[in-house]
C-alpha cells in the first residue's frame, strides 16, 4: 500500500515536470520573429552573435540567433530550404559565426528538457531516501546510511593458514553457533564477545570471517572508525542498529574492527564525548542480549592496552585471543596456501621464501604473491619464477626498485661499503642475526639495504643479542669511518642511528637491561594514555639518556674493532656488491669460506673489462640503438 502511494506521487511529480518543461519550449519558440528566406536576407546585417543551425531533415534548415533592433536584442527564427541556405551562405555572410546543431526537433527538446529531468531525478532519490528514512519526518541521512553490512561469509578454517591454536579456540565458538540450543539446555556460558589482538594484516578479520563461515551464519562487520563518520555523534544510534539487526538475524557473528576507535579508555585524556556515548551504548548492548540469544561479538584491535577496562569484564569480551605476526613455519603454509590458484614453478622453495621474510604479516606475503603474479603478466611470462618473488619481496619492502636513479659511482662506494659494515658485523658477531641479502639498488628512501634474520627462532631475545643488533646497526656507519675518514661520514646511516637507539632506549626503560636496574619506566604512549604509575623525574631522564649514549658507544666501539680485524672480508663483500649490486646469503658465505671473491663477480668484472676496452677502441657506440636486427627483417 505505501509503495503503491509512492509510486503514484513520482509519476505525476514527472507529468507536471515534463509539462512545465514542454511549455518553456513552447514559450521560447513563440517569442521568436519568424522570417522567411527573404526576411533573412534583408535582416542579415541585424543579426548579432552566434546563428545556430539545425538540419531537420527533408532540406529543411531551422535557424536561429538574436537580431538587434532600435538597441534592444530580439530573437528569431527562420525555416528555410537547403537551396535557400546555401544561397543565404553565399551571400557572403559565411564569416558570420554560424554553429552547427545536429539533429532534429526531438533533440532539440530534449535539450531544453535537461534541467528539468535532472530535477525529477533528484526529486525521486530525495523522495525515495526519506521513504526508507522511515517516514517524511525520519532523518533523511542518519538512519540507512552506513547501515551495518550483512553478509554470508564463505571463508572456512581452511583458508586461513597458520595460527592453529588461535584456530582451536574458536572451534567451541562455531559448534555453539550451529547448535546453539545444546548448550543453552546444559546451562553453558558461552562466552558473548571475543577480542583477538594482534598487529594489522595477521589475519584477524579472516579469522573472523572463517567462524561464521564456518558456522554458516551470517556477518555484521563494522569499524569501529565507522560508528563515528560522517555525522558526530550518531555512533550509539548505530551500535543499536548494529545489534537490533544482529537479533533478528541470530544466530550471527558481528564483526567490530579497530574496536580501539570507540573503545578507548574513557578518562584518558583523549577520550571525546561522543565516542564516550558511543561505548557506553556497546557496553549497554553487550549486556543487554542474552547469554544464549546466538549473537557472538568478535572484535579486532592491535592495542588492547588503550581498551577500557569495562569491555574486558566477564559477559562482555571476555576471551582474548593473541595473534601474532606468522613465524617461519607459518609463513609458509601461508604463502602455499596463496600460492594455490597461481601457476608457480615447480622448483620454488617456499622455506627459503618464509625465510626471506621475517616480520612480513600474512596480508604482506599474500601481496608478495599477488606483486610476483603481476610481474609475470607483465612480462608475459607463463608461470611465477623464484627471480618473481625476489623481485616482488622487495617492491612489498620498499616499493619498485629505483633502476633509474642514477647513483653516481662515488655513491656506489659509500653504500657498498655501509651495506658491507651491517653484513660483515651479522657474520662476525656472535648471536647476531644472519644475512640473507645484501643490495646497494635504492628503494624508497633507502640507499641500499641489508636483511637479516635472527639466527634461532626464538621469542625471546637476550641482553646479547640487542647489544649485537644495535652493532649491526652501528656496522654501516662504522664501515664508513674506516673506509672514508670521521670527516667523510654520510647521512645515510640516520635510519640505523634511529632504529640502534630505540632498541637502547627501550633496554634501558622496559627491559630492566642496564645500570638503572629493573625499574620499568613509562613509554610516552602509555603516559598519554593515563597511566601514572612509572612517571619519572628530570633527574631520572637525564640518567636514562646517559645510559643510552653510553650503551651506543660501547656498541659502536665493538663494531669498529671488528670492521678492522676483518678489513679484507669488507672489501671483497664491497667490491662485490659494486659488481652485481645484490648478493645472496650463499655468495656471502663463500666469500667467508675462501676469502676470495666468488665465480660471478670475477666473470662480470672480466666482461666489464673488455666493454671498457671495446669502447676505448671506439667499437661500441655509447648510445646505439639496439633496434637494427628490426630493420632487417
Ligand atoms: P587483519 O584483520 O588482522 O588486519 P586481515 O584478516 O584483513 O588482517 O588479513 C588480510 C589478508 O591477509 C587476508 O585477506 C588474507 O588474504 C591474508 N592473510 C592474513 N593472515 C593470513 C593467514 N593466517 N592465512 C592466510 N591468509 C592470511
Ligand atoms: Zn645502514
Amino acid at each position: 500500500m505505501k509503495n503503491k502511494k509512492k509510486w503514484l506521487l513520482i509519476l505525476l511529480t514527472i507529468m507536471i515536470a515534463l509539462a512545465v518543461g514542454f511549455a518553456i519550449y513552447y514559450f521560447q519558440k513563440g517569442n521568436a520573429t519568424k522570417w522567411n528566406y527573404s526576411d533573412l536576407c534583408e535582416n542579415a546585417s541585424k543579426i548579432r552573435g552566434q546563428v545556430s543551425v539545425n538540419s531537420v531533415g527533408n532540406g529543411i534548415y531551422v535557424l536561429s540567433g538574436y537580431y538587434e533592433q532600435n538597441g534592444k536584442l530580439f530573437k528569431f527564427t527562420a525555416v528555410i530550404d537547403e537551396k535557400d541556405y546555401y544561397a543565404f551562405k553565399d551571400l557572403g555572410l559565411t564569416d558570420m559565426m554560424l554553429s552547427y546543431t545536429a539533429g532534429n526537433g526531438w533533440q532539440q527538446l530534449l535539450i531544453s528538457l535537461a534541467p528539468t529531468l535532472i530535477f525529477i531525478l533528484f526529486y525521486i532519490w530525495m523522495f525515495s531516501s526519506m521513504m526508507k528514512g522511515g517516514g517524511m519526518g525520519g532523518n533523511m541521512f542518519g538512519n540507512n546510511k552506513q547501515r551495518p553490512r550483512e553478509t554470508k561469509s564463505d571463508v572456512k578454517f581452511k583458508n586461513v593458514a597458520g595460527i592453529n591454536e588461535e584456530k582451536q579456540e574458536l572451534v567451541e565458538i562455531v559448534d555453539y553457533l550451529k547448535n546453539p540450543n545444546k548448550y543453552a539446555q546444559m546451562g553453558a556460558r558461552v562466552p558473548k564477545g571475543v577480542l583477538m589482538e594482534g598487529p594489522p594484516g595477521t589475519g584477524k578479520t579472516l579469522l573472523a570471517k572463517a567462524v561464521a563461515g564456518e558456522a554458516n551464519v551470517s556477518f555484521f562487520s563494522m569499524a569501529g572508525s565507522e560508528f563515528e563518520e560522517m555525522f558526530v555523534g550518531l555512533g550509539a544510534s548505530r551500535v543499536r542498529d548494529l545489534f537490533s539487526d544482529a537479533k533478528k538475524a541470530a544466530p550471527c557473528i558481528i564483526f567490530i574492527d579497530e574496536i580501539d576507535a570507540v573503545g578507548r579508555k574513557r578518562n584518558s585524556s583523549m577520550g571525546l564525548g561522543t565516542s564516550e556515548q558511543t561505548l557506553n551504548q556497546l557496553l549497554v548492548e553487550m549486556d543487554g542480549f542474552g547469554t544464549n540469544s546466538g549473537v557472538i561479538v568478535m572484535a579486532a584491535t592491535n592495542r588492547a592496552d588503550v581498551l577500557d577496562p569495562a569491555l574486558l569484564r566477564p559477559g562482555r569480551f571476555d576471551r582474548t585471543i593473541q595473534i601474532s605476526l606468522p613465524d617461519i613455519r607459518e609463513r609458509e603454509a601461508i604463502l602455499k596456501l596463496h600460492a594455490n590458484n597461481k601457476s608457480v614453478s615447480p622448483e620454488i622453495d617456499w622455506k627459503r621464501i618464509a625465510e626471506r621474510t621475517p616480520g612480513f604479516s600474512g596480508a604482506q606475503l599474500e601481496n608478495v604473491l599477488n606483486e610476483a603474479a603481476i610481474l609475470v603478466v607483465r612480462e608475459k611470462k607463463k608461470m611465477i619464477t623464484i627471480n618473481d618473488i625476489d623481485e616482488a619481496i622487495d617492491r612489498v619492502v620498499g616499493g619498485p626498485a629505483k633502476k633509474s636513479r642514477v647513483m653516481t659511482l662515488q655513491d656506489k662506494q659509500i653504500v657498498s661499503y655501509h651495506e658491507a659494515g651491517h653484513a660483515l658485523i651479522g657474520l662476525k658477531l656472535r648471536s647476531a642475526s644472519k644475512v640473507q641479502k645484501v643490495t646497494i639498488i635504492p628503494r624508497g628512501n633507502a640507499g641500499g639495504y641489508t636483511i637479516m634474520t635472527p639466527k634461532d627462532e626464538s621469542n625471546f631475545s637476550s641482553k646479547e643479542d640487542l647489544f649485537a643488533a644495535i652493532a649491526g646497526y652501528l656496522g654501516g656507519r662504522a664501515a664508513e669511518e674506516i673506509i672514508f675518514g670521521k670527516d667523510n661520514v654520510t647521512t645515510g646511516a640516520h635510519d640505523d642511528l634511529d632504529k640502534a637507539t630505540n632498541i637502547a632506549r627501550k633496554m634501558v626503560t622496559q627491559f630492566g637491561m642496564s645500570k638503572l636496574g629493573l625499574t620499568k619506566y613509562l613509554t610516552m604512549a602509555e603516559e598519554a594514555y593515563g597511566q601514572t604509575k612509572g612517571v619519572y623525574s628530570d633527574e631520572v631522564a637525564y640518567k636514562i639518556d646517559q645510559e643510552v649514549s653510553r650503551m651506543l658507544d660501547e656498541s659502536y666501539v665493538i663494531a669498529v674493532k671488528l670492521i678492522n680485524e676483518y678489513k679484507p672480508l669488507l672489501e671483497l663483500i664491497a667490491e662485490s656488491l659494486r659488481v652485481l649490486e645484490t648478493i645472496t646469503a650463499e655468495q656471502i658465505d663463500y666469500i667467508e669460506k675462501n676469502n676470495k671473491l666468488p665465480n660471478e663477480v670475477i666473470l662480470e668484472k672480466e666482461r666489464k673489462a673488455k666493454e671498457d676496452k671495446k669502447r676505448e677502441a671506439g667499437e661500441i657506440l655509447e648510445f646505439e640503438p639496439d633496434e637494427e636486427d628490426e630493420t632487417k627483417k
